[in-house]
This record gives C-alpha cells, sequence and structure tokens, in this order.
C-alpha cells in the first residue's frame, strides 16, 4: 500500500491552543498525476497521426511529386490520419462536456426504444460492411429520465464496439428490458448489448473504462478507435445515476449492460 501524505492546517484558537485540519495529500498529489497523464497522452494522441501527415507532405513534395499512383495511394493515408484527428478531438469535446455536467441529473423524459432504433439505423451500414448483422429485442416504448442526445451516444459507442470487435459475419444482440433494481430506487430499464467476438481478458476490465486505456493497442488503433469510447459511456451513465457493468470471456464474445433509473 501506499504512503499517505497529510497537508495540516494549523489555526491558532482564540484563547489558548491551535486546532488542526489533515488534508489528504496523496488524493491531491493523484488528481494532479491523472491530469497530467492525461495532457501527455492526449499530446501523444495527436502528435502521432500529424508526424505521419508531415512525413507524407514532404514526401508528396519530393520523391512522390510526378508519380500519381504513390501520390493517390499516400492522400489516402492522410485522409486517414487526418479522420482520426478530427474523431479523437470529437470525443475529446464529449468527455470535457459529460465531464462538467455529471452533477447535473437530466430532467426530461426520453423513449430509449426510439433512441435504440435510431442508432441502430444509424450503425446498420458500417455492420453490413463488416458483416455484422444487428438484432435490436425491445418492448414498443421504455421513457426514462435522460438525455437524449448522450444515451444515443452510449448505444452508439456500444454497438459501434460490438462491430468492431465483435467479428465478421457474428450477429451484436442489443437488448431492452423493463426491470426493477433496488439499488437504483426501484424501476428501471436495462439496455444490453451483447456480441460473439473476441472477447476481453479479466485482467483488463477493471481498466476499461479509463481514459486511453485500450485491451490492445494495435487493434483498437488499426480500427481507429480513439480509446476514449468507453469513458465517455460511464461518465454519461454516472450523471445519469445509472449502472455500467461489463462481462466478456476471452474468445467468446461480450456483453455490456447500462442500468438506467426510470422513476
Ligand atoms: P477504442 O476507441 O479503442 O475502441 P473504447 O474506450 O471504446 O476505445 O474501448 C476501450 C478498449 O476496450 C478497446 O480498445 C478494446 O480493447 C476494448 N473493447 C471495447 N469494447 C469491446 C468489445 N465489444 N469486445 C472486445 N473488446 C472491447
Amino acid at each position: 500500500s501506499r504512503d499517505t501524505i497529510y497537508r495540516v492546517l494549523v489555526t491558532p484558537l482564540a484563547g489558548e491552543g491551535v486546532s488542526l485540519a489533515f488534508e489528504d495529500m496523496s488524493e491531491i498529489e493523484q488528481a494532479h498525476a491523472m491530469r497530467r497523464d492525461f495532457v501527455a497522452n492526449v499530446s501523444h494522441e495527436l502528435r502521432t497521426p500529424l508526424t505521419a501527415l508531415l512525413g507524407f507532405i514532404e514526401t508528396l513534395k519530393g520523391a512522390a511529386r510526378d508519380d500519381p499512383a504513390a501520390r493517390l495511394r499516400f492522400l489516402t493515408i492522410m485522409e486517414r490520419e487526418a479522420t482520426r484527428m478530427n474523431r479523437l478531438i470529437a470525443d475529446l469535446l464529449s468527455l470535457g462536456k459529460v465531464e462538467a455536467e455529471e452533477r447535473v441529473r437530466p430532467s426530461q423524459r426520453v423513449d430509449v426504444v426510439g433512441l435504440a432504433q435510431g442508432a441502430v439505423a444509424t450503425l446498420r451500414g458500417v455492420a453490413a460492411a463488416g458483416g455484422v448483422d444487428l438484432a435490436l429485442t425491445a418492448p414498443e416504448r421504455v421513457e426514462v429520465p435522460a438525455d437524449a442526445d448522450q444515451i444515443t451516444q452510449v448505444l452508439q459507442n456500444l454497438i459501434e464496439n460490438a462491430i468492431k470487435y465483435g467479428g465478421a459475419g457474428k450477429r451484436v444482440d442489443i437488448e431492452i428490458v423493463r426491470t426493477d433494481v433496488a439499488a437504483l430506487g426501484g424501476p428501471a430499464v436495462r439496455i444490453s448489448v451483447t456480441d460473439f467476438g473476441e472477447g476481453i481478458a479479466a485482467i483488463h476490465l477493471p481498466r476499461l473504462t479509463e481514459r486511453f486505456y485500450r485491451a490492445d493497442d494495435h487493434r483498437s488503433r488499426e480500427k481507429g478507435g480513439t480509446g476514449l469510447g468507453l469513458a465517455i459511456v460511464k461518465h454519461i451513465v454516472q450523471r445519469h445515476r445509472g449502472r455500467l457493468k461489463i462481462e466478456s470471456e476471452k474468445g467468446k464474445g461480450s456483453r455490456f449492460t447500462v442500468l438506467l433509473p426510470a422513476g
């Protein structure tokens, strides 16, 4: 276990003696360290595609100048790298927004089934391109107090991951069920996204929602991942006073379950 460092604030009392206040510095230090890590990660994640772009620009100005086939090939890679930077910035902005709003509980009621139908419609094409079939099972309507855009983002991130890591030619099941969860104060909705793909080794599960944590760094990058999707999901679910559960078995598949209070 680590040492605990305290900052002691000493205030003289009227008359005799002093009052002592102890502040746990290890927690403050930890928060500072996390922020430093985050800035270092962001810089690294942005610099990698930028370095590639600058390299290809040099090549296009020089060696590849008079070779149309090479030019097209390099431009295609440049487009992919620029797209990656764009996605990273979009994810950083979303994350910043949901972290800032975490204490504000959404008050509007929205139908999660409609949102899930929308997310499935949006991703049906991407899924089909990967040979993946999306299957939604849900009641007609389930209303919960929620931010519609944010719940759509949760659904899209989870379904996108299931498509990305779920393996070609397989199915992704999206299920919505009305339920009752005492810990959430009664009526709730359970949203689960299940894939039958590569699965995640147990050692990674506790850290999966950390910013930039990837179970398989190479694979995530190859698939165009930013490493922020599940961190965004976690913060949105927290903001809705819900729960996120991740179950997975290596080689069999994964299930991501979101519970949201419906009352
Ligand atoms: P990424 O942009 O890398 O997909 P996420 O935050 O969405 O970032 O996910 C973090 C990591 O969790 C991924 O890099 C991947 O290793 C793992 N992961 C997420 N969803 C799945 C899934 N359905 N199956 C297997 N691994 C997954």
